[in-house]
């Protein structure tokens, strides 16, 4: 199994994709007996994979970032932070753990997030001496979709070899044909970078490739912690009582949570006959939450995204075939 454990849902910047800014629940953070508690409870059933430790910004809590790496047993760490809070001190700290950074970075436009692009900069190029291979996540907009390639090339210039670009979540497109053609643009020239892997559109490869379909079962292999010691199956859940799926006295009530959510895995009606559907998010809960705000349905945007990244990975499959 793995946990995503909330540390807060509080944070140093706005961005205004955020996804706690959305969810519009109470803001508040974790304490010495909740953590004590998440630890007794996961190394008791000592079946952690990877432990995800998130936010909010999970670095306004790095002493409780650091007693989770320190005391619960896993197969490896991963902190998934703004950037902001960074410093030598603490990456050496993670290095010398194995503890993985992923930091987000949406490229040259990062002021209507609230944070100075100098200090972002340095900040990850810091990372990048320690963590080479350092996942950068980048969330795109609309207003920033017509550069998304130029930013994922101000990445790449401050030497990141790993990107991953996901759309905000709540974009509706003004002209949804015009969105398409733009959307395809750009990440057909995305696909043409050299030296950078790109994690959706390698994913999608994985899939096509192996023909995987990829699944959302609600428990199953994952599990959302809150700061409160709530359970939820998924981050986009979170604080939704309809959605708990139990908490630190009664453990994870899986059966009782689906059975009250058959839709949790159900395919949108839009997708019924779609001929890449098999290798389509289209089922997955977090994902149709996050663009929709229901289990039974993905938004349009997101489902043209999930069509132009899926046909670039297949133009990308059939370019390596013919060997150029
Ligand atoms: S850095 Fe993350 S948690 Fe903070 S405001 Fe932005 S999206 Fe939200
Ligand atoms: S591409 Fe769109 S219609 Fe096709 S399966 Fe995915 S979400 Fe459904």
């Amino acid at each position: 199994m793995d946990y995503t454990i909330s540390l807060t849902n509080k944070c140093n910047l706005r961005c205004s994709y955020c996804y706690e800014r959305h969810l519009n629940t109470e803001y508040g953070s974790i304490t010495p007996l909740t953590m004590h508690k998440i630890t007794e409870f996961i190394n008791q059933r000592s079946d952690a994979g990877t432990i995800y430790l998130f936010g909010g910004e999970p670095l306004l809590y790095k002493n409780e970032v650091k007693y989770f790496c320190e005391n619960l047993k896993a197969k490896q760490f991963v902190i998934t932070t703004n950037g902001t809070l960074l410093d030598e001190l603490f990456i050496k700290w993670c290095i010398d753990r194995r503890v993985i950074i992923n930091m987000s970075h949406d490229g040259s436009e990062c002021n209507e997030r609230g944070v100075d692009r100098e200090l972002l900069d340095n900040n990850l190029k810091l990372l990048l001496r320690y963590q080479p291979e350092t996942l950068v996540q980048l969330v795109y907009t609309k207003e920033t979709l017509p550069r998304l390639y130029e930013n994922i090339i101000y990445l790449k210039g401050l030497g990141v070899k790993k990107v991953s670009a996901a759309m905000d979540a709540f974009m509706i497109p003004d002209d949804p044909d015009s969105f398409g053609d733009l959307l395809r643009e750009q990440w057909r020239k995305i696909s043409g970078i050299r030296d950078l892997y790109i994690y959706e559109l390698a994913v999608k490869k994985k899939n096509i490739r192996n023909h995987k379909k990829s699944t959302c079962e609600m428990c199953k292999k994952k599990l959302f912690i809150n700061w409160d010691g709530k359970f939820y199956p998924c981050i986009q859940f979170q604080n939704l009582p309809a959605y708990r799926c139990g908490d630190l006295s009664v453990g994870i009530e899986t059966e009782k949570a689906r059975k009250a959510h058959p839709d949790y895995s159900m395919m949108s009606e839009r997708c019924e006959g779609c001929e890449i559907a098999e290798y389509c998010r289209n089922s997955c809960a977090c994902r149709k939450m996050a663009t929709t705000g229901t289990v039974r349905d993905i938004s349009e945007a997101a489902c043209m995204e999930e069509q132009v990244q899926i046909l670039t990975a297949l133009e990308l499959l059939s370019r390596e075939k013919g060997g150029h």
